[in-house]
């Protein structure tokens, strides 16, 4: 067996895999808890520890960074076609 191919073969198979599987993840829970407040929602200021909502999240869920990238192509391509 060819070595070069073994070795593309070990790294474009696992590759391809964790793409697939991110993906599909992607599709099929599109949001995911946000980190920076832990999915409360809100947020303690650094001084005086006073609640303010969370700047990064909505209500505590976060769209991912894959989904994101795919609601922007899709936006790109039905402005296109249209
Ligand atoms: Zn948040």
């Amino acid at each position: 067996m060819n070595p070069l191919l073994t070795l593309a073969s070990a790294v474009i198979l696992p590759a391809l895999l964790i793409t697939l599987g991110y993906a599909g993840l992607c599709w099929i829970s599109p949001f995911k808890t946000c980190r920076r407040c832990g999915g409360t929602g809100h947020t303690t200021t650094r001084f005086l520890h006073r609640p303010r909502a969370c700047r990064r999240c909505d209500r505590g869920m976060r769209l991912r960074t894959g989904r994101r990238v795919f609601n922007v192509f899709h936006r790109i391509r039905s402005e296109a076609t249209r």
